[in-house]
């Protein structure tokens, strides 16, 4: 998209996590005054690919946390993983940032203050996931008084219609295999949990102001429609295209216009059905638990968060079973101190308490 509008972006900062063979690639394509690797064993490495460039070279968590309130930044882009989005959040909004929003996690943990300091900064944060980014796109021109409700759409994941018994041996290979979206290893077994859109329940709650009884799933194996809202008066709107992050993406920079793309186009023959079902939130917990977690609010979604990252990892190493998660974040959101009004400093506290409570109590690590 930067390479088909020049005119319109100037990168100034990239990042990334593990990957620095990316990280180089696009920084000598791209020519940014600062790249960020997370990792700072990578952080030889880079600095020695990017010698001789002038690019300037950081590394671990700290230098991330700040690099998003640099003045030459208009934007940025949140595409963190997990809980380690929110600090990076609040500190580009209090600098006055435009926030192209990602991280659904700092949404869910604290919407709230997100949405009482994007208020008081005057910033925008445009969602980038794609149902958000649906609703959103939908929403345009419209009064946000006038949702009835929304219908955020699910692919289903792997094992859609699958049994528990079925689940209870389920593969961490098998739980990677997404049937639509080439997504990091973390939010695609979200996926399959279907705590993915759990996730996304509660951000859309703090995106557009909704109550939870506003807010529906509805399974569509396709994922060619990315999600729907239906006003006051009955009348639909949704928002369809290919099943690719690169849209969605693309919306969110070039808001409130709209820039062409290049981008392969929908063939409605590809598509000849297009079905929908329902969630079975007896065997996919986790979706059963988000509502819950959403209408008891506090603190709640931060400990069902918390208690969700340290599950996945554990299954992701294969130290748990698929259907273990549920449980470990159902027995975390029992056993965890609830706080009806958390603030920020509670938040910190709740996701650390929740991480050691389900490492020492549960895992025994
Ligand atoms: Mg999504």
């Amino acid at each position: 998209m930067i390479q088909q509008h020049p005119e319109a972006f100037i990168p100034y900062v990239l990042t990334a996590h593990h990957n620095h063979e990316k990280l180089i690639e696009q920084a000598l394509a791209f020519r940014p005054n600062t790249v960020h690797i997370g990792c700072k064993g990578s952080y030889p490495l880079v600095k020695e690919a990017l010698h001789g460039t002038g690019i300037r070279v950081l590394a671990g968590k700290a230098d991330l946390e700040t690099i998003v309130t640099l003045p030459e930044i208009d934007l940025v882009l949140v595409a963190l993983v997990g809980y380690a989005g929110l600090k990076p959040v609040i500190n580009a909004i209090e600098a006055g940032k435009d926030i192209a929003l990602a991280n659904k996690e700092s949404m869910v943990v604290a919407g709230e203050l997100v949405n009482q300091l994007t208020k008081k900064h005057r910033v925008n944060v445009i969602p980038v996931d794609s149902e958000h980014s649906a609703i959103f796109q939908c929403l345009a021109g419209e009064d946000y008084q006038k949702i009835e409700k929304i219908y955020l759409t699910a692919s289903g994941g792997p094992f859609y219609g699958a049994t528990a018994k079925y689940l209870e041996t389920v593969s961490r290979a098998e739980a990677l295999r997404h049937p639509n979206w080439s997504m990091g290893e973390k939010i695609t077994i979200d996926s399959a949990t279907l705590m993915n859109k759990g996730l996304e329940v509660i951000e859309a709650k703090w995106f557009f102001d909704l109550e939870p009884a506003q807010i529906d799933v509805v399974v569509h194996p396709q994922s060619v429609i990315h999600s729907i809202v239906q006003f006051v008066d009955g009348s639909m709107k949704a928002q369809m295209g290919l099943p690719d992050m690169k849209l969605p993406i693309h919306y969110a920079f070039a808001y409130p216009e709209r820039l062409d793309s290049t981008f392969e186009r929908f063939n409605f023959l590809d598509y000849p059905e297009l079905t929908f079902g329902q969630a079975d939130q007896n065997i996919f917990r986790n979706l059963a638990l988000a509502y819950q977690a959403m209408e008891k609010g506090g603190n709640m979604p931060c400990i069902m968060n918390a208690a969700n990252e340290v599950a996945v990892e554990a299954f992701l190493q294969e130290k748990i079973g698929f259907l273990q998660i549920a449980k470990i974040i159902e027995q975390s959101m029992l056993a965890v101190g609830f706080n009806p009004v958390p603030d920020y400093n509670d938040l910190v506290e709740t996701n650390t308490a929740t991480r050691v409570y389900v490492k020492k109590n549960i895992l025994k690590i």
